[in-house]
This record gives structure tokens, sequence and C-alpha cells, in this order.
């Protein structure tokens, strides 16, 4: 496995399968790899000649300071993950390598920008452009894998490959959960033993709303969802939103065949941590 800091390496590798006529699989992560970041790899790996990760804690995607200083971080054994799984090459950049002018693009996604994380994480999905923006037009993958653990970022990412006509095709992933049900995520290392102990409660709920679903409107069912919160001291709801799986809008009633999603932000002590759940 390859490991390039510089852009114009990474850029050379990817040219010279390119030239060859080898398609090039590209999963972006911010680092502290666990089997969610590693299903979206091995998937890329059997649909592409040529699988890349980038390993990269982006300063402008964070709206809170505490939350990108004390990011996890642990580079030794991500290297070690990725080699294990055959991953062809990484890129490690720095800080300067990716941003070495201050970066003042400024991208508008609409409402698909401003709801749910983009109203309470302000910057985030710009921050979140930016990146990977930077990472395609260095990449320049034919396929690039995204989880639907973060489902806002990837219907986004999708609007920002339209916008901008990149010839990428964005693949989704289902979200992988550790064994009691949390959805895995860089974060939870970070939660103590007894909010990890207690996390699980997130996705216990959302599976439970959606066995009750047929006998609640959309409304009792959100109110039901939040009561459940509610009662459990350590857990902070932000948001609890039933939305349209392609637009983001709140949905009112249920249909039967459109995608409808439940996306969910807790904070439990100061880790926010997401989750979503498909309704149909
Ligand atoms: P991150 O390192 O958190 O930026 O995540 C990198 C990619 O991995 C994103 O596309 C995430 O959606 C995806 N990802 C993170 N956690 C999971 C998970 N539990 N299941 C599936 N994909 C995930």
């Amino acid at each position: 496995m390859e490991v390039y800091k510089e852009k114009y390496k990474i850029a050379s590798f990817c040219n010279k399968y390119r030239s060859e006529g080898k398609s090039i699989g590209f999963v972006p992560t911010m680092g502290a790899l666990h089997q969610g970041h590693l299903s979206l790899l091995i998937r890329a790996n059997k649909e592409n000649d040529i699988i890349i990760s980038s390993i990269f804690v982006n300063p402008t995607q964070f709206n809170n300071s505490e939350d990108y200083l004390n990011y996890p971080r642990n580079i030794d054994d991500d290297l070690i993950k990725l080699q294990k799984i055959e991953c062809d090459a990484v890129f490690i950049p720095t800080e300067e390598e990716i941003y070495p002018e201050p970066d003042n693009r400024n991208f508008d996604f609409g409402y698909l920008g401003q709801t749910m994380e983009g109203k309470y994480r302000e910057g985030h999905f710009n921050g979140v452009a930016k990146v990977i923006t930077k990472l395609f037009d260095i990449i320049q993958p034919n396929k690039a894998y995204f989880g639907e653990k973060d489902y806002q970022q990837l219907i986004i990412i999708k609007k920002l490959v339209k916008d901008f006509n990149y010839d990428i095709e964005i693949v989704p992933c289902s979200i992988i959960r550790e064994p009691d049900g949390l959805a895995m995520s860089s974060r939870n290392l970070r939660l103590s033993e007894n909010h990890r102990k207690i996390a699980p409660f997130i996705y216990k709920i959302l599976r439970e709303s959606k066995k009750i679903k047929n006998k609640l409107s959309v409304e009792d069912l959100k109110k039901w969802v939040y009561h459940r919160f509610e009662k459990m001291k350590e857990f902070k709801i932000e948001y609890f939103n039933i939305v349209d799986d392609e637009n983001l809008k709140e949905i009112n009633e249920w249909k039967d065949n459109d995608g409808q999603i439940g996306c969910i932000a807790v904070w439990l002590g100061n880790i926010r941590l997401i989750d979503n759940i498909k309704y149909n």
C-alpha cells in the first residue's frame, strides 16, 4: 500500500492507473477507522480496479473547536487496517497541503444544507464541500463511497456532484452497527464507559418507532420518540425529523411507496451522536 502526504504524488499515482484504463474507487474518511469505514472500502474493492482512501480531519467542517481538537486520531492503527483490506493507496495530507491558502468558497445547497445537521452545525456542510471538492479534484475517482450513517451528507454530496458536473458515481453504503445496535462512529471512542453502555438506546428507540409506525400519525410518532428520550436524563435530543429521503423535507403523513427516513441527533454528555432509520 502506498502512503502519500503530497497531493501531486497521489494525483500522479491515480493518473498512471487511469491512463491504463483502470477504474478508481475512493473512500474519504477522517480516520480512527472502524468496520463502518472498512465496509465502504471492501465494497469499493469489489467494484473497482484500484481503491484509494484518504484520512484527513478536516478543520473547516467542525463548528466546535473542542470537537476538532478531541477528534480521535489513530493513524498507525488505521494504516494496519487499510493494509489488511488491501487498500492500494492512502492519502494523508497535512492541513497546509489541503488548504495552502484560506478557502473562502461558499456552497449553497439550499434547504438540503439548512435543515437538521445544517441547522445545528453551522458551516458544517460548507466545510465538507470544500474538502470533498478538493479531494475529488486530486483523486478524480470513477466512484466514491459514502455511508448512510451520515445520510444528509450523502444527499448533499450527490447534489454537489450534479451541481459541479463531476463525472463520479456516488455509491451509498448501509450503516454498520456494533452488535448492540449502536451505529459505528469514531466518536464512540470518546464516550464514557457509562455512556457507551446506554448509547444503544438510540437505535433501540428508532427500531421501536418503526414497529409502531403504522399505529401512529407522523406527528405522534415524533412526539413518542422525543418523550422516550426526555425520560432518560443522560440524553439530550437535538432533533428527530421524519423526512423524505431525497429532498429531506419533513413529511406530515405516511406514504406507502415513497422513501421516508427518521434522522436523529442526540447528545450524550459532550458527545454528539447521529443515527437514522428507513421507514419503508
Ligand atoms: P468519517 O470518517 O466519519 O468522515 O466517515 C467517513 C465515511 O464513512 C463517511 O462516508 C461515513 O458516512 C462513513 N461511515 C462512518 N460510519 C459509518 C457506519 N457506521 N456505517 C457505514 N458508513 C459509515
